[in-house]
């Protein structure tokens, strides 16, 4: 008999998760609350260590037909002073991020996922779990039970499950968050460099090349991403109003214009709450936290999903040495895998947030001042870029083999 895990959350996490567990051999078991999960989100960069994954999955070619290669990170003042001045080239000679719309990237793991047999139960909230010696009961909204030889939650950073972990954690709901959408490029609009302005720490718009929807769809996507306060964020459409959110753009970004023709209503700007999620380690038993739900930061470093793929990857790995059988070892073995890389990158969120997004005066000073200064020299930028893509484990040496 074929392992049975239960997966709870079909995004990026779950979703890759299923599809590697399954190309394993295991009988996967995908829950997912919405009833009809619908393309819907706005636009990622995935690094080059997503995109390996993407690629150990057979799915990197049709992520690039349907994205965009992105080679620079730019980001100034209105003043004109360079903030950070990022080019994957300069890191690797064949590196690039791939900015791709969430919709588009969902489709493709979501059609995967169906080939190799995944059960995918939409509309299935799960609400609890309890594990004894033999495996783990799974408690459905509604009232019905499963059973399975492991539960694995990858149901994000606000996940109320990961409560039922024997394991010190701790959620700290992050006190700014975005407003973010895909509009479709106007003609001439850069497509190949992400572009961020700021004004202190407290205003920032950030644009990115995310290609098309969807095969059908030549139409080729910008994400655009405005930072906002949570206090602002609710409610902003009555609050702020989109006509005075769009002056506020504009006057911060003056090249953003014709892209904003595009947005005509509030209901398209969709909005992002993020959380700071901390655990001690990610497995109790039978029982593994992956994705948001085990470490959700802030998008700042652009890493979530990517992440996401990585830990779908590295389960898969430690499940190759051990046929599955041993579920608590194997989950043991994955926390000390993943241990390194996660916790860098933790810190690193941390530390970095607060001088893009807060109210603080010093941090974004000392940014505008040094950061672009820094990124010059050669060892800090080859620092910086791998950081973004993915590849850190230290904040002085260790780099992640995929
Ligand atoms: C503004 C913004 C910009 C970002 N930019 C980037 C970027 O450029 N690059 C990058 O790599 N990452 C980026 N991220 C982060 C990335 O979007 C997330 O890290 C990633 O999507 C997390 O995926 P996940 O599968 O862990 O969780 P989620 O996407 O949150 O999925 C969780 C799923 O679980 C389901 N669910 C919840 N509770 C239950 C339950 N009880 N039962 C069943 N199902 C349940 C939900 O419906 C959902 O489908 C960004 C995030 C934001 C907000």
């Amino acid at each position: 008999m074929p392992e049975s895990v239960a997966i709870v959350g079909a995004g990026v996490a779950g979703a890759a998760a299923a599809i590697r567990l399954a190309e394993r051999g295991m009988a996967v078991d995908l829950y997912e609350a919405v009833p009809q999960p619908r393309p819907i989100g706005a636009g990622l960069l995935l690094q080059p260590t997503g995109q390996r994954v993407l690629a150990a999955m057979g799915l990197l070619d049709e992520a690039l037909a349907l994205g965009t290669r992105v080679d620079r990170l730019f980001g100034d003042t209105p003043a004109g002073r360079a903030v950070l001045d990022m080019s994957y080239r300069r890191f690797q000679a064949d590196a690039y991020g791939l900015g791709i719309q969430r919709g588009a990237l969902m489709g493709l793991l979501w059609s995967r996922l169906q080939t190799l047999g995944v059960r995918w139960r939409c509309g299935m909230a799960v609400d609890g779990f309890t594990q004894d010696a033999g495996g783990v009961t799974v408690q459905l909204a509604g009232g019905a039970t499963a059973r399975h030889d492991a539960l694995i939650l990858a149901n994000g950073s606000f996940s109320r499950l990961r409560e039922g972990l024997r394991v010190p954690q701790q959620v700290r709901p992050f006190p700014w968050g975005a407003v973010w959408t895909v509009l479709p490029a106007p003609d001439g609009f850069p497509q190949i460099e992400l572009r961020q302005r700021f004004r202190a720490a407290s205003q920032m718009l950030g644009l990115m090349p995310v290609g098309r929807a969807s095969h059908d769809d030549p139409a080729r996507g910008i994400n655009l991403f405005w930072s906002l306060p949570v206090a602002a964020l609710d409610g902003w459409a009555t609050r702020i109003g989109l006509a005075p959110l769009k002056r506020q753009m504009t006057d911060l970004f003056p090249d953003v214009a014709p892209l904003l023709a595009g947005l005509t209503e509030p209901s398209q700007l969709r909005e992002a709450r993020y959380a700071d999620v901390w655990m001690q380690r990610w497995h109790d038993g039978r029982v593994l936290a992956i994705g948001d739900c085990a470490h959700g930061m802030s998008p700042q470093l652009g890493q979530g999903a990517n992440m996401a793929l990585i830990d779908a990857h590295e389960l898969s790995a430690e499940l190759g040495s051990d046929a599955g059988r041993d579920w608590p070892a194997v989950f043991a073995r994955y926390t000390r895998r993943r241990r390194a890389h996660l916790r860098f990158y933790g810190q690193a969120s941390k530390g970095l947030t607060p001088m893009f997004q807060s109210h603080a005066v010093v941090a974004p000073w000392l940014r505008d001042r040094f950061f672009g200064w820094g990124g010059r020299l050669p060892y800090i930028h080859q620092q910086s870029i791998a950081t973004l893509a993915g590849y850190k484990t230290g904040w002085l040496w260790g780099r992640l083999k995929l």
